[in-house]
C-alpha cells in the first residue's frame, strides 16, 4: 500500500469528546469516525485490525472444535417471549416494528435464536455435544455509551453457544473455552485475568470474565483479587470482615434527638459512636419498585448484588423527590439521613421491599433511622423495636483490605476492562423454550448449555489501552493494520526512493503487509504519522544510505538501529513468518 493512496486522515488534535486513550488515539490516527452516539464507522485501518482479531478468534474457536455460523441481526419478539426475556431485558434492548406491525429487536446477544436452531436440529444425544459460534454486530442501547469502541451501542462480538447432555459435559466445554480464550487474548498481545462474575442479563450460575488489567478510567470494573488466585468482579466478590464492635452501649431502646445528622459521619460525631453500631437504610428503585437496603453503616451496597437479591433487572438509587414522596405516602416526613424500615409499606400501589445485608443480622443495641427528621432510634434490637427483613443476603460492596474468602489474606483491588465472558447457562433457555433431545434412556431432556462471548471491537480498543505512548499506538504485530512502513526521507532523492521501493517490494514478496510513505512531505510529518498509526516496524531510508545503511525502528520498544537494508527486511520478514506459523 502506498501512503499517498491509503485512506487515512490523521488529525492534529484529539477529539474533544474522548475521555480515554484508545478513543482519542483511534479517532486521531484515522481508525474510526463517530456516526451517532456509540455508533462508529470502522475505517480501512480499523477494519484490518478487526479482521485480524476476528481471525485469531476464528482459528482458536475452530481448533477448539466449535463451528461457525451466522444468525440474523434482527430477531422476532416471539422467541424472546418464549425465553421470558422480552419483558425482562431492559431498555438496552432496541425494539422495533416492521411494516406489518410485527415486533422485532436488534440482537444484543443470541441465546434465543441459537436455542431455536438447536431444537430444530439436535434431536438425539448422539449429536451432542455441539458448540456453535458467530462473529457479528450486536446492538445494545447502553445507558452510557462512552469510551469509543470500549462501550459502543453497536459493536462486534464473537458469541458461542454449547449444547451438552450433562453438567460434566458443560464443565468440560467451559474449561475448553477458557483455554481457547487464554490463547486468543495472548495472541492479540493482551494479558488477561479470569475473574468470577455476576451473570447479568444472560443468566446462569457460574461465569467468568476475562479482564485486561489497567489502572486507567477505561477499566470500568473493579476486580478484587488475592495472591492465592481468588479474583472476582466487584459485582460478585465476597470477603470476610475483621471483627468489629457491632453492639452499642445503650442500656435501653429510646428515640433521641439527633439534630442535623444528615450523614453517617455527622451522626457518629454527634453520638460519639462508631458507624459499626449504626444500621443504615438506603432507598433504591428496582424495576419501578422501592427497595430499602439495610447495611452496617461503615459499608456500602453493591447494586448488582442487591438487584439480584430481589430478582430485578434494573436498579438505581432513589432520587430525593422519590424519597420525599415515599415518606409522604406512608405518613412520614424525613429526608435521606433519617430513613428507617419501620412503617414503610407501600408506594404507587406496590409493596415496598426490604433486604438486609448479612452485616446487620447479628447487630444489637444499634442506632437506626425512624423516618422522623432530626431523630434516631438508639439501643434498638431486631424483633423488639424493629423487624429484621425476611430477605437477608450479601449485598455488600467488598473493599480492599477485607479478607479473602478463600485464604483469609487481605484482598487487593485493581481495575479491569472486560474483553470476554464465559457463562454456564444450564437449562435457563432450553427448559422454557422446550429445546430438548432424546437421551440414551429414551427420555427427552433439555440441553445443558453454555455461552461464551468476546468483544471483538472492545478487544481491539483494549489493546490500544495496553499498547501506546504519548506519540501514538503501538500495535502488537499480530493485529497491526500493517506490519511495517518504509519511509524514504526525501522522495526527490533517487537513491533513497530506489532503495525504499526495493525494500518495500521485498517485504511484499515475502508476505509482509507493508506501506511505503511516498508522500512528498517533511520527514517529521511522516515519522509522526507512523508513530501515531502505530506500525510495529519502521524502515527509514535517508542520508545514511550513501554508507549503505537504513534506520530501523521497533515501535513497541522505540529501539533504533542503523543496519543494512537487507537485514532490516529480513528481521521483519522473519517476525511475520513466525507469526503465521503460530
Ligand atoms: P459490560 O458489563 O461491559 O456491559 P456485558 O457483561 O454486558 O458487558 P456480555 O453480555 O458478557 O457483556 O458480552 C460479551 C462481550 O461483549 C463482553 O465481554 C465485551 O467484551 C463485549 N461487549 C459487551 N458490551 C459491549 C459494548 N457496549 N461495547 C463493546 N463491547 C461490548
Ligand atoms: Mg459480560
Amino acid at each position: 500500500m502506498r501512503m499517498s493512496k491509503l485512506f487515512v486522515q490523521t488529525l492534529r488534535e484529539f477529539p474533544s469528546d474522548a475521555e480515554v486513550v484508545s478513543h482519542k488515539l483511534l479517532v486521531r490516527a484515522g481508525f474510526i469516525r463517530k456516526l451517532a452516539m456509540g455508533v462508529y464507522n470502522y475505517l480501512p485501518l480499523m477494519w484490518r485490525v478487526l479482521k485480524k482479531v476476528e481471525n485469531i478468534v476464528r482459528e482458536e474457536m475452530d481448533s477448539a472444535g466449535a463451528q461457525e455460523l451466522l444468525m440474523p441481526f434482527v430477531q422476532p419478539k416471539e422467541l424472546w417471549e418464549e425465553s421470558g426475556r422480552w419483558g425482562a431485558y431492559g431498555a438496552e434492548l432496541m425494539r422495533l416494528q416492521d411494516r406489518h406491525g410485527r415486533e422485532m429487536c436488534l440482537g444484543p446477544t443470541h441465546e434465543e435464536i441459537i436455542t431455536s436452531i438447536a431444537r430444530d436440529g439436535l434431536k438425539s444425544y448422539k449429536q451432542l455435544p455441539v458448540n456453535l459460534y458467530q462473529i457479528q454486530s450486536k446492538f445494545r442501547d447502553e445507558r452510557r455509551p462512552r469510551f469509543g469502541l470500549l462501550r459502543g451501542r453497536e459493536f462486534i462480538m464473537k458469541d458461542a453457544y454449547s449444547f451438552d447432555t450433562s453438567q460434566e459435559g458443560l464443565d468440560k466445554e467451559y474449561k475448553n473455552m477458557w483455554n481457547a480464550y487464554t490463547k486468543i487474548f495472548k495472541r492479540c498481545g493482551l494479558e488477561t485475568k479470569a475473574v468470577q462474575s455476576d451473570s447479568g442479563a444472560i443468566g446462569g450460575s457460574v461465569s467468568h470474565e476475562f479482564m485486561v488489567i489497567t489502572d486507567t478510567d477505561a477499566g470500568e470494573n473493579d476486580v478484587f483479587y488475592c495472591d492465592c488466585g481468588y479474583a472476582a468482579n466487584s459485582n460478585h466478590a465476597i470477603s470476610n470482615l475483621p471483627t468489629a464492635k457491632t453492639s452499642g452501649d445503650w442500656s435501653k431502646a429510646e428515640i433521641i434527638d439527633t439534630p442535623n445528622t444528615h450523614s453517617i459521619e455527622e451522626l457518629c460525631d454527634f453520638l460519639k459512636i462508631e458507624p459499626t453500631v449504626i444500621v443504615k437504610s438506603l432507598v433504591y428503585i428496582v424495576d419501578k419498585i422501592p427497595v430499602i437496603a439495610l447495611i452496617r453503616a461503615d459499608k456500602a451496597v453493591e447494586e448488582t448484588k442487591l438487584m439480584n437479591a430481589v430478582k430485578g433487572n434494573d436498579i438505581r438509587i432513589a432520587t430525593a423527590g422519590e424519597i420525599e414522596d415515599i415518606m409522604k405516602v406512608n405518613g412520614f416526613d424525613a429526608d435521606r439521613g433519617f430513613i428507617g424500615p419501620k412503617g414503610l409499606k407501600e408506594y404507587n400501589g406496590e409493596k415496598i421491599k426490604f433486604v438486609a445485608d448479612e452485616t446487620v443480622k447479628d447487630m444489637k443495641n444499634f442506632v437506626i433511622g425512624i423516618n422522623k427528621k432530626d431523630m434516631h432510634g438508639v439501643g434498638y434490637n431486631w424483633g423488639s423495636e424493629v423487624d429484621l427483613p425476611e430477605l437477608i443476603a450479601d449485598i455488600r460492596l467488598v473493599e480492599a483490605g477485607e479478607l479473602c474468602p478463600e485464604c483469609g489474606k487481605p484482598l487487593k483491588v485493581t481495575r479491569g476492562i472486560e474483553v470476554g465472558n464465559i457463562f454456564q447457562l444450564g437449562t435457563k433457555y432450553s427448559a422454557p423454550m422446550n429445546a430438548v433431545y432424546t437421551d440414551i434412556d429414551g427420555k427427552t431432556k433439555p440441553y445443558v448449555m453454555g455461552c461464551y462471548g468476546i468483544g471483538i471491537s472492545r478487544t481491539a480498543a483494549a489493546t490500544v489501552e495496553a499498547h501506546h505512548d504519548e506519540h501514538g499506538i503501538k500495535w502488537p504485530l499480530a493485529i497491526a493494520p500493517y506490519h511495517a512502513i518504509v519511509i524514504p526521507v526525501s522522495t526527490k532523492d533517487e537513491l533513497q526512493m530506489k532503495v525504499a521501493e526495493d525494500i518495500y517490494k521485498t517485504l511484499i514478496k515475502h508476505g509482509v503487509e507493508a506501506v511505503i510513505d511516498d508522500r512528498d512531505e517533511r520527514a517529521g510529518v511522516k515519522f509522526k504519522d507512523a508513530d501515531l498509526i502505530g506500525f510495529p516496524y519502521r524502515i527509514t531510508v535517508g542520508k545514511g544510505i550513501s554508507e549503505g545503511l537504513v534506520e530501523f525502528k521497533v515501535r513497541e520498544t522505540e529501539e533504533i538501529s542503523n543496519i543494512k537494508p537487507e537485514d532490516a527486511a529480513e528481521i521483519v520478514v522473519t517476525a511475520v513468518t513466525n507469526l503465521k506459523m503460530k
